[in-house]
């Protein structure tokens, strides 16, 4: 997963970009970049592992001149976590110079890789993205946003991209729709995002959703786009609402924070607990949906537990439990309002189990006389190929353990999930045209052939 920015128009493209990282940082945070072209159609690039404070030098934004700047936040789904693998990717070409910036994962990067490497083409990252600037630098069509469009045919998978081809930017949506992309206007100047969250923090207006299958390209002569596939089916990736995207964002078009507090009173239909004294979030991701479930069932919301925001990417780990260790470096509960209380422990989701049974743990050791996990999603029980890193099936704890096994495993009084139903109907846009698959199983696509080469970035054979 990862979030991508770009401004076309702007004296302060590059300035503008930093802060719209900032509203991203919470989609990838192991590299971030931007590259900006200046008037005179250079372009420059800065990128550095780690966190968007810790990543752009002062001196070095000085040098990201000009009104075109694109940006990115990276979490690794395809591709090792390292400085070469960071993005925007910046490439001379034969036309000049390509640059982009990608969210998504495809799912047949690795057979298109061959296919250039077999044709002499040199990588020098293990990114899927990578595919992609090869493609459009062999691509023939005249228009930049029709090399793009020539670029992605044959490119199946999820994508998000922002692509800067000498001084045009286009942006370009999957037909399928998975992650989110919207553009804004600020001044005369575009703006586009993963999402509104970032469009708020440099002060533009939300115009509309970039469409699934869209291709908008925004140059001197204006902004256009080709409309590729209406009328196809899309497949929005619904763990954007549940979990992923921010609550003050629009995703797909609906708020994230009005749809987690529709889970929310959606899980306390499903599953009530008649008796608790108190409803908490497993915070932050969690809040929106603890207060949905808190109105819903009259159970008074608190906030018992507390997350430090302050721990870095890394920190020492003891050698004491490395799983306890790493829980309590990150939340702490309040004691006054947990000891010798029935309590409702809301989180969006459970994924190995680990950080739950930690956090379970140490909701007793403050004396909860009751803990009943509610979860305001279903089970998490297949891996995800377009662009979120869900681990392997064999490493999703709702897929190898039954209900009871759960129960004992995490150390629970009572266990609820919400159905799936139950969770695509609290969906903004209602309950279709949502991926699911994680959930269900259902893949709406092939998924890929070789997905532990796609992870490893399908490098060399
Ligand atoms: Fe989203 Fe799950 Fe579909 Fe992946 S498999 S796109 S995480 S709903």
């Amino acid at each position: 997963m990862c979030g991508i920015f770009g401004v076309y128009g702007h004296r302060d493209a590059a300035a503008l970009t930093q802060l719209g990282l900032y509203s991203l940082q919470h989609r990838g945070q192991e590299s971030a970049g931007i590259v900006a072209v200046d008037e005179g159609g250079r372009a420059r690039v800065s990128r550095a592992m780690g966190l968007v404070s810790e990543g752009f030098e002062e001196a070095e934004m000085m040098e990201l001149k000009g009104p075109i700047a694109i940006g990115h936040t990276r979490y690794s789904t395809a591709g090792a976590s390292a400085i070469e693998n960071a993005q925007p990717i910046l490439a001379r070409v034969r036309h000049g110079h390509i640059a982009l910036a990608h969210n998504g994962n495809l799912t047949n990067a690795v057979e298109l890789r061959r296919a250039l490497e077999d044709g002499g083409a040199i990588f020098s990252s293990t990114m899927d993205s990578e595919v992609i600037v090869h493609r459009i630098a062999r691509a023939q069509a005249k228009s930049p946003e029709a090399r793009v469009a020539e670029a992605l045919e044959g490119v199946e998978g999820a994508y998000c991209l922002m692509v800067v081809l000498d001084e045009t930017v286009v942006v370009a949506r999957d037909p399928h729709g998975w992650r989110p992309l919207v553009v804004g206007k600020l001044g005369d100047g575009f703006v586009f995002a993963s999402e509104t969250c970032a469009l708020d923090i440099v002060g533009a207006t939300l115009e509309r959703e970039i469409l699934p299958g869209e291709i908008v390209a925004i140059d001197e002569h204006g902004l256009r786009s080709i409309k590729g596939t209406e009328g196809a089916p899309v497949h929005r990736c619904v763990f954007e609402h549940v979990y992923f995207a921010r609550p003050d964002s629009k995703v797909f078009g609906g708020s994230v924070d009005h749809s987690r507090r529709a889970l929310g009173r959606q899980l306390a239909k499903e599953c009530p607990s008649p008796g608790a004294d108190i409803v908490f979030a497993v915070p932050d991701s969690s809040n929106s949906a603890a207060l949905g479930y808190a109105a819903q069932s009259g159970i008074p919301y608190e906030l018992a537990l507390i997350r430090n925001h302050y721990i870095g990417r890394t920190f020492i780990q003891p050698t004491q439990a490395g799983r306890d260790a790493k829980v309590k470096v990150k939340y702490n509960p309040v004691r006054e309002l947990l000891e010798g209380k029935s309590v409702v422990m809301v989180d969006d989701s459970i994924v190995r189990g680990t950080t739950t049974r930690g956090l379970v743990s140490l909701v007793r050791a403050a004396g909860a006389r009751e803990v009943h996990m509610r979860v305001s999603s279903a089970p998490i029980i297949s891996s995800c190929y377009y662009g979120i890193d869900t681990p392997r099936r064999e490493e999703l704890i709702a897929a190898q353990m039954t209900h009871d096994e759960l129960v004992r495993h995490l150390g629970v009084d009572s266990l609820g999930y919400l159905s799936l139903d139950g969770m695509l109907a609290a969906m903004p846009e209602g309950p279709d045209g949502y991926c699911h698959a994680c959930f269900s199983g259902r893949y709406p696509t092939a998924i890929p052939l070789e997905p532990e080469l796609l992870r490893a970035g399908g490098g060399p054979r």
